[in-house]
């Protein structure tokens, strides 16, 4: 069975990544969500093992030594990271395992698994990023300005990514998504052991007389 790919989701807090996520998830068979650890208290509604994995500091710090998460950051005062056994199991039963991850983690992951896809998400406009994040209602307001300026940061990095889009439509924006990681199936990077069988039986392959 051909393994699955590794996709990474950043964005802007408030850019509809969640909702992306879900779109994905209910629509297509591919895809597995990785949920990941974090010391951030849950927001109401956000169930334990579904939403996040809510851990305290010790548990995470716990986590880290033993080497059981694929990156981890800090974001705007809390940790968040990945767990591996889920990402390695899932990827080898053939699905493709979304990250929703911010962008140090992307980095990381860029890093440790230079074919993962990284795909960078935003809202048209400034203007409606805050206002997406004011409307959700659940971050104070100190909160909701810590992201914003965290923001500007994570703006600075999105060269790294190998697409941005624009989430204009959630629609739009979820089949668009969802053709690219299709696409990224025939990267040449994910051929390139087909290629080496190929050349290898044109070496002592019969030539046509
Ligand atoms: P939130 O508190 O809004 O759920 O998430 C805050 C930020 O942390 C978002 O940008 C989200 O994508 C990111 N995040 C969630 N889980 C992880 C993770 O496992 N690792 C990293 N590096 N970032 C994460």
């Amino acid at each position: 069975m051909e393994k699955g790919s590794l996709v990474v989701v950043s964005g802007f807090s408030g850019a509809g990544k969640g909702t992306l996520m879900n779109n994905l998830l209910s629509k297509y068979n591919n895809y597995a969500l990785s949920v990941s650890a974090t010391t951030r208290s849950p927001r109401p509604g956000e169930k334990d093992g579904v939403s996040y994995f809510f851990k305290t500091v010790e548990e995470f710090e716990t986590m880290i030594d033993q080497d059981e998460l694929v990156e981890y950051a800090k974001y705007v005062g809390n940790y968040y990271g990945t767990p591996k056994a889920f990402v390695e199991k899932k990827l080898q039963e053939g699905k493709d395992v979304l990250l929703e991850i911010e962008i140090q983690g992307a980095l990381k992951i860029k890093k440790k698994f230079p074919d993962a896809l990284l795909i960078f998400i935003t809202p048209p406009s400034a203007e409606e990023l805050r206002s997406r994040l004011v409307g959700r209602g659940t971050e104070t307001l100190d909160v909701v300005n810590q992201r914003l300026t965290r923001a500007i940061t994570e703006s600075e990095g999105v060269e790294a990514y190998d697409y941005i889009l624009i989430n204009d439509d959630i629609d739009t924006c979820t089949e668009k998504l969802h053709n690219l990681i299709r696409a990224s199936h025939d990267r040449a990077c994910a051929h390139l052991n087909i290629i080496e069988i190929i050349r290898k039986d044109l070496r002592r392959i019969e030539y046509v007389k």
